[in-house]
């Protein structure tokens, strides 16, 4: 089982308006026994408002469901003495539901608890039934999905037994497993990574398809697991399937379970919820669908087209470039009026104009006499450079030879004020695509 590093802490997207989806139809073959509930009283109470975001949709409204403030792991926990069982650490479980998609998740989570990079997952399954439901999936998944003669990459290999079973189909399989079983995969064939998964690893693995089956529910931001691995794939220009599977907690919370939630598993999907947070981390979902007598769900997708990532990046990597010329031009420019002994006043002393006067480090050595429009500011100093901001009026005896317009779309306006209210026929300029321009009848602003 590998655990990618998702450590760290992204704000959550309150922006972004959670994926709501119909609730899923009950699980199949199952009836649903009638259990004591909640009065009405408990029901019409609104969802609280918490300061613990869903993992899998970021929304803050949950519910409580249960809460131990001792809990040892359980998982990656196995003492070798009673003493040491009876002083292991005692964790806060501290289990919610999402209002928004479902999700059953801990609010007081700590990934640092867990060894994952020197144990290894002891929940031991290795019954005949188990087995069977990994051959048929391969072969479901092989067949349908034409995993023949693949690339294929599983985040969080384990032993490499699934990887084993996909390479008798002519794949070539790749591993990671940051944990001690990554040799033993190894000795299977698999090229094997003793690492976590990073989605900048994409860029060379060449991937035709990614497997992470019983990781995700480990993982502190899964969210943002998949949203890593969904823009690495825009960038990389790569659309590889993605097959995932996970405990699912449907069939545990219909039978009222409450031993399926484990300190380890910080998530517990519900089938909507595994489909929202792929959906919300940029994937177009392909199948979801609950398994192995309900206890389990997998999922099948793809990364989201993103047309508009790429037309982002291309506009802000040209905009960075762009930033540094223009700040030379600018200036270059600035210093030849300077040199040629012109006089030049700015207009524009704060807003915009302030921003500009900073940004190309225009301080009053450069140019020192700064005009504005509004009266309100005359007295007033430009910040961070300190220019006295001075009326119109300042040019009637302190005259110019170029005035420079620091705002192009105020730029007509100011002109008709120069011209028309106070009479200048000064040579006006303009800041307009990364240059400083004369303001002419035909200039384009
Ligand atoms: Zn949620």
């Amino acid at each position: 089982m590998t655990l990618p590093d998702t450590d760290a802490q992204h704000p959550a997207k309150a922006d972004q308006a959670p994926v709501v989806h119909e609730p899923a139809a009950p699980l199949p073959n199952r009836e649903i026994r009638a259990t004591a509930g909640p009065d009405l009283a408990e029901l019409m109470a609104p969802p609280p408002r918490t300061d613990d975001a869903c993992l899998a949709c970021k929304s803050v409204y949950n519910y409580p469901i249960a809460r131990w403030d001792k809990m040892p792991l359980s998982v990656l926990g196995l003492p070798r003495s009673e003493r040491e069982a009876r002083h292991m650490r005692g964790l806060v479980m501290d289990v919610r539901q999402c209002a928004t998609c479902s999700h059953v998740f801990h609010s007081d989570f700590n990934y640092d608890h867990i060894p994952y990079r020197t144990g290894s997952n002891l929940v031991y399954n290795d019954g005949s039934s188990w087995r069977k439901y990994h051959d048929d999936l391969v072969e479901e998944w092989v067949r349908d999905y034409d995993l023949v003669g693949k690339r294929v990459v599983e985040i969080g290999c384990g032993e490499g037994l699934f990887l084993e079973r996909l390479a008798k189909h002519d794949n070539h399989c790749i591993g990671f497993e940051p944990g001690p079983d990554a040799e033993r995969a190894a000795a299977r064939g698999i090229e094997a990574y003793p690492e976590y998964f990073q989605g900048s690893r994409l860029f060379d693995l060449h991937a035709d398809a990614l497997i992470c089956r019983h990781v995700i529910e480990h993982l502190a931001n899964p969210l943002d697991f998949l949203e890593d691995i969904a823009i690495a794939c825009c960038e990389a220009d790569i659309s590889p399937l993605f097959f995932a599977e996970v405990p699912l907690i449907e069939k545990a919370m219909e039978q009222n379970r409450i031993n399926d939630f484990l300190y380890e598993h910080v998530s517990n999907f519900t089938r909507n919820s595994f489909r929202t947070m792929f959906e919300r981390a940029g994937f177009d979902v392909l199948d979801v669908r609950a398994r192995f007598d309900d206890e389990v769900v997998t999922l099948v997708a793809r990364p989201t087209p993103k047309p508009l990532q790429r037309a982002v990046r291309l506009k802000a990597t040209t905009f960075q470039k762009s930033v540094q010329r223009q700040i030379q031009r600018v200036r270059t420019t600035l210093l030849a009026w300077q040199e040629a002994g012109l006089k030049v006043a700015l207009w524009g002393g704060t807003g915009k104009g302030a921003a500009l006067i900073n940004m190309f480090g225009i301080d009053s050595n450069l140019v020192s006499t700064v005009i504005d429009s509004d009266p309100r500011k005359s007295g007033g100093f430009v910040p961070g450079t300190g220019q006295e901001i001075r009326t119109p009026d300042h040019l009637r005896v302190n005259q110019v030879d170029r005035i420079l317009i620091c705002t192009n779309w105020r730029a007509r306006d100011i002109e008709r004020e120069i011209r028309d209210v106070h009479g200048f026929d000064t040579d006006l300029y303009v800041y307009l695509e990364e240059s400083i321009q004369v303001l002419g009848p035909e200039t384009q602003l």
